[in-house]
C-alpha cells in the first residue's frame, strides 16, 4: 500500500521511510494525488514543494 509522508507529503511508493525528508512519519490515509513537474508551478508553490514527484494533497 502506498504512503505518504506526513512532513512533506510526498509520496511513498515502497518501505516507510520518505526519500525526501528522511522521515518515518507517514501515513496511508491520504487524500488525492497531484505529480509534480515543475517546482515553479503554481500548485508546487501552494503546496510548498521543492522537488519535482508524486505528492499528496491532503495527509
Ligand atoms: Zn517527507
Amino acid at each position: 500500500m502506498k504512503k505518504a509522508c506526513k512532513i512533506c507529503k510526498k509520496i511513498i511508493e515502497t518501505g516507510n521511510i520518505c526519500p525526501n525528508c528522511k522521515s518515518g512519519d507517514t501515513t496511508s490515509s491520504f487524500q488525492g494525488t497531484v505529480v509534480v513537474f515543475d517546482i515553479e508551478s503554481e500548485i508546487a508553490k501552494k503546496l510548498g514543494i521543492g522537488t519535482t514527484g508524486k505528492y499528496a494533497l491532503r495527509v
